[in-house]
C-alpha cells in the first residue's frame, strides 16, 4: 500500500489524481489532502477517502470545512504551515503537488527534507528553485517523479537507458488553439477564446499559458533541472495531434518517444506506481484513425513568451522567477479583462529587462522576486 498526500487535491492534477486512487483502492490509501477555498469539494474528497488531515488556505475556508466534517476523523489545518505539516507527515510516502504558483516550494522542500517522493506537477516549484530543489533531492535519496505529460514522457523514454547519452530532448507542444494565427489575429482575444484548448482539459492559468506557448516555456525550464541538460539541448517541436508526448534523441541518433491519448491520468499513474506499469482502462490510440502526425516549428514571433523563456533559463538566478511571476500576474490580469491577450509577453519581457538578477537565489529572495515583480506590475497601473 502506497501511503500519499495531495496539495491541490481539488484542481484538474488532485482531481484526476483522486481517480487514479479510487481506481487501485487496494493499491494507494490518502494521508492528507490540501486545497486553496474549495470547501464543498473538499469535504466531499474527505468523505469519500478518508484522510486523517485536510488543510485549505484561508483561515475562513478551514472554519467552515471543520463544521462540514464534525462527523468525520479528520484535522482541519489551515495556511503554509498546514501544507508544511502534511509534507513531512511520518505516514505518507509521496507527495503530489498540484497546487499552483510557487507556494509549492516550500512544502515540496520540506517533503524532500523528510525523504518523500515527489509527484511533481506543480512546475513553478523547478522553474523557481529547480536549483535548490534537485541536489537537495539527490541528497536525501528521493525521487522526483514528473506528473507533466511531456516530462513523464521523457521519464519514460530515458528508462533503461545509459545516463549521459542524451543528445537532444525534443519536447512537443500542441501549439494551442491560436496555432497558425498572426500577431495581428491576437489582439481581439478574449479570455474565453483562450481557455478552448484543442486537446487537454487543464486548470484555467495552464489553459491561457498553453496558448501564449509560456507553458511551453515553462516546461523547457522544467525539463532543463529535472533532466540535467543545456537549454540549447531542448527543443520544442510544434505536434497539432498531442499523440507523441515527447521525445529524447540519443547521441547515435536514435530517437525514443512516448505515445498515448491525450490523458493526464497516464502520467499521474505512472508516477504514483513508478517502476511499475499497472493496467489502465483508458482510451488507446488508434493509429488508423488517427492517419498521420505532423511536426512544426514553434512560431516564436508570434508567441514570443517561448523566446523570453529560453532568454530568462540562459541567464539563470532569478530571472525565471521573474518571468514566471510576471506570467502568473498578467494571465490573472487578462482573465480579469484588464489587459489585452499580447500584453501577457510584453509585460513579462518589460519584467524581466526591468529586474536586477540575482545568482544562485535562496527561497527567500526568491519569493521576495516574486513581491518585487507583483509590485513593479502593480505600480505599472
Ligand atoms: P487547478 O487550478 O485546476 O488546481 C489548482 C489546485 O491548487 C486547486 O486544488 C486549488 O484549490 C489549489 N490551490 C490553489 N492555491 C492554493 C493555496 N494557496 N493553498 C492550497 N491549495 C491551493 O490547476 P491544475 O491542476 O491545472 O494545475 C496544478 C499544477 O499542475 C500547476 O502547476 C500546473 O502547471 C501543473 N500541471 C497541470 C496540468 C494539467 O493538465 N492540469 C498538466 C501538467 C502540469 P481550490 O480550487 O480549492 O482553490
Amino acid at each position: 500500500m502506497k501511503r500519499i498526500a495531495i496539495l491541490g487535491s481539488t484542481g484538474s492534477i488532485g482531481t484526476q489524481t483522486l481517480d487514479i486512487v479510487r481506481n487501485n483502492a487496494e493499491a494507494l490509501k490518502v494521508e492528507a489532502l490540501a486545497a486553496g477555498g474549495n470547501v464543498a469539494l473538499m469535504e466531499e474528497q474527505i468523505r469519500e477517502f478518508r484522510p486523517r488531515v485536510a488543510v485549505m488556505w484561508s483561515e475562513e475556508a478551514a472554519r467552515e470545512l471543520r463544521i462540514r466534517v464534525a462527523d468525520c476523523q479528520v484535522q482541519v489545518l489551515q495556511g503554509m504551515e498546514g501544507l508544511l505539516e502534511i509534507a513531512v507527515m511520518p505516514e505518507v510516502q509521496v507527495l503530489v503537488t498540484a497546487i499552483v504558483g510557487m507556494i509549492g516550494i516550500r512544502p515540496t522542500i520540506a517533503a524532500i527534507q523528510a525523504g518523500k517522493d515527489i509527484a511533481l506537477a506543480n512546475k513553478e516549484t523547478l522553474v523557481c528553485a529547480g536549483h535548490i530543489i534537485m541536489p537537495l533531492a539527490k541528497e536525501h535519496g528521493v525521487s522526483i517523479l514528473p506528473v507533466d505529460s511531456e516530462h513523464s514522457a521523457i521519464f519514460q523514454s530515458l528508462n533503461g537507458e545509459p545516463a549521459g547519452k542524451i543528445s537532444r530532448i525534443l519536447l512537443t507542444a500542441s501549439g494551442g488553439p491560436f496555432r497558425g494565427r498572426t500577431k495581428e489575429q491576437l489582439t481581439g482575444i478574449q479570455p474565453e477564446d483562450a481557455l478552448k484548448h484543442p486537446n487537454w482539459t487543464m486548470g484555467r492559468k495552464i489553459t491561457i499559458d498553453s496558448s501564449t506557448l509560456v507553458n511551453k516555456g515553462l516546461e523547457v525550464m522544467e525539463a532543463k533541472w529535472l533532466f540535467d541538460v543545456e537549454p540549447s539541448q531542448i527543443q520544442v517541436v510544434v505536434h497539432p495531434q498531442s499523440i507523441i508526448h515527447s521525445m529524447v534523441e540519443y547521441i547515435d541518433g536514435a530517437v525514443i518517444a512516448q505515445l498515448g491519448v491525450p490523458d493526464m491520468k497516464l502520467p499521474i499513474q505512472y508516477a504514483l506506481f513508478y517502476p511499475d506499469r499497472r493496467e489502465m482502462h483508458n482510451n488507446r490510440v488508434d493509429f488508423f484513425s488517427l492517419g498521420s502526425v505532423t511536426f512544426e516549428e514553434p512560431d516564436t514571433e508570434t508567441f514570443p513568451g517561448l523566446k523570453l523563456a529560453y532568454q530568462a533559463l540562459e541567464q539563470g538566478g532569478s530571472l525565471p522567477t521573474v518571468y514566471n511571476a510576471a506570467n502568473e500576474r498578467a494571465v490573472a490580469l487578462f482573465l480579469e479583462r484588464r489587459i489585452g491577450y499580447l500584453h501577457i509577453p510584453e509585460l513579462i519581457q518589460r519584467c524581466m529587462e526591468h529586474h536586477t538578477v540575482i545568482e544562485n537565489p535562496n527561497v527567500e529572495q526568491i519569493l521576495t522576486t516574486e513581491q518585487s515583480v507583483y509590485d513593479y506590475i502593480k505600480g505599472l497601473d
